[in-house]
């Protein structure tokens, strides 16, 4: 018999409780559409309201805890996490599909995020300069900003709200969280760590339901001082707006088209692991999933051939089973998506490889799967070859030399990660100085970023902020600038000389 799902509620003022509507809605399992993960409270303003006024009253109290003790709570933090991680990971398969090796991952990214975090206590600096005046020092202090409104995506239900919680946090700051929809169930179960972990009330807040009333409710919400963004560049560019109609500050992680590119010197077999890796990790639906593959004429058939055939092998399936190695997309609408790009492609006179169907064999039957899709032949102005398709489709593009292949991966309008395999030193250096992304990496896939470097991207994919790293604590704080003067005297600065 299947087992009852669990109700789920909000976390507002250090109590769980029901949306004020009492509406709720459900989440299923992507790999068996039969299966409900949890019932959630479908939020509306009135519940935004009642979470940011919890957050602006726990913020003065909060942000006198000196940055070190705030740190011991996420070292508590990570160490639940390291405690419950197999439990997370599977409930983050069951909840979005990617297979199990993927979301321990994604939890080891929320452990890692959260330990950086606690070292961070003890770091936190600020600077000082010489002034231009005689017995005078100046220093500079980072101070938090106030109440944040966070506003996550589903493919990493994890790593991502952790990579914007916790440096909040740190810093100070007070925080109401929006999970997607999509994956609501490792929202909570994150918000239950913190509390776990001694997190005062009022301190952390979630608010589940749909970006268009709870997330725009934080948007405009005049007492939210900052809202940290990751997700499409469309529903970026409207948070942008508003954001800036209120003077708050916005930091924004949206979409890619990465691109891999392969030279005719490269390791063909490392080339190829770090392909199908990069295309098909997480089912294509990472930001910085690779869904170009600019391959150099010279080794262009022998690259292919291998590709497909190992494309072919891939095993699908149910991401609980370990020997899987590609999931089902998340819901039905992606996944008609995902097919809609593949007749657009087939239309454009790109010519179909491997896949572009729906996999149905077995028990997947019954979720949202689709095959590894190849395309080659395929301009560098197609669609396919320009807009994020976030499935299991990659666009081959055939260059005659390395100026080409730098050409071809700089015409998107996105600009978040990238890939050259190369032998030659000077091909990889001039490649990781001219491709115009956040992220370039040299012999490895496009995906792979550490919690402890700086992550994001240029262009369409984001306005000009990095999480991750020392650079995510410029996101979540202020520069206080102090001038102390010690001269007994009224000293003016630029009149004095
Ligand atoms: P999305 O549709 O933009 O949604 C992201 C979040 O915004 C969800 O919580 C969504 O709520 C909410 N939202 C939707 N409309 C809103 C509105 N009007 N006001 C406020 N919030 C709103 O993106 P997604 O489909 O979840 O994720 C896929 C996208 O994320 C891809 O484009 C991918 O490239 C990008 N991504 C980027 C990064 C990065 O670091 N650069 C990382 C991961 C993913 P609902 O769930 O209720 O719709
Ligand atoms: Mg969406």
């Amino acid at each position: 018999m299947a087992k009852k799902p669990k109700i789920y509620k909000n976390y507002i003022n250090g109590r769980w409780v029901n949306s004020k509507s009492d509406e709720t809605f459900k989440n299923r399992n992507p790999a068996n559409w039969d299966e409900i993960i949890g019932i959630f409270p479908k939020s509306k303003k009135e519940d935004v309201e009642d979470a940011v006024s919890a957050a602006k009253e726990a913020f003065p109290k909060w942000r006198k805890v000196p940055a070190p003790k705030r740190g011991e709570i996420l070292r508590k933090v990570a160490e639940l996490l390291v405690e419950r991680k197999e439990e997370i990971a599977k409930l983050m398969t069951k909840e979005m599909g990617k297979i199990i090796k993927e979301t321990r991952g994604d939890v080891q990214e929320g452990i890692d995020t959260a330990f950086y975090a606690f070292g961070e206590g003890r770091r936190l600096f600020g600077e000082t300069t010489p002034s231009e005046l005689p017995n005078k020092v100046c220093i500079t202090t980072r101070q938090p900003i106030g109440v944040c409104g966070i506003i996550s995506p589903w493919n990493f239900p994890i790593a991502i709200p952790t990579w914007k919680i916790f440096p909040a946090l740190l810093c100070g700051n007070t925080v109401v969280f929006k999970p997607a929809t999509a994956t609501p169930a490792c929202g909570g179960k994150l918000v239950e760590i913190l509390e776990d972990a001694g997190i005062p009330k009022g301190v952390v807040n979630i608010v589940y339901g749909s970006g268009r009333e709870v997330g725009e409710a934080i948007l405009s919400h005049k007492d939210v001082r900052l809202v940290s963004f990751t997700g499409s560049s469309l529903v970026g560019r409207r948070i942008a707006e508003i954001c800036g109609k209120g003077l708050k500050r916005c930091s924004l992680e949206l979409g890619g088209k990465n691109g891999q590119i392969v030279l005719d010197d490269a390791n063909l077999y490392l080339a190829v692991d770090g392909a199908l890796w990069g295309a098909f990790g997480t089912t294509g639906q990472r930001c910085t999933a690779m869904s170009r593959l600019i391959v150099q004429k010279g080794i262009y058939s022998k690259f292919i051939d291998k590709f497909v055939e190992r494309a072919k092998s891939l095993k699908i399936g149910n991401g609980l089973n370990e020997s899987v190695e590609m999931g089902p997309l998340i819901n039905e609408s992606q996944r008609e998506t995902v097919h809609k790009y593949v007749e657009i492609g087939k239309k454009e006179g790109a010519r179909l490889l491997y896949g572009g169907k729906f996999y149905e064999k077995g028990s997947c039957k019954k979720g949202w799967f689709y095959e590894p899709t190849v395309f080659v032949d395929v301009g560098p102005n197609f669609r396919i070859a320009q807009e994020e398709i976030f499935g299991p489709v990659v666009s081959v593009i055939e260059v005659k030399d390395i100026d080409e292949a730098i050409e071809v991966i700089n015409n998107s309008f996105y600009g978040l990660s990238s890939s050259i395999y190369t032998q030659n030193v000077n091909l990889a250096f001039k490649a990781a100085e001219q491709i115009e992304a956040g992220i370039t990496y040299v012999n490895g896939p496009t995906i792979g970023a550490e919690c402890h470097l700086p992550f994001g991207g240029v262009k369409d994919t984001g306005n000009g902020h990095r999480e991750g790293g020392w650079t995510v604590y410029d996101i979540f704080t202020e520069w206080k600038t102090v001038y102390v003067d010690y001269s007994a005297k009224l000293q003016k600065a630029q009149i004095d000389t």
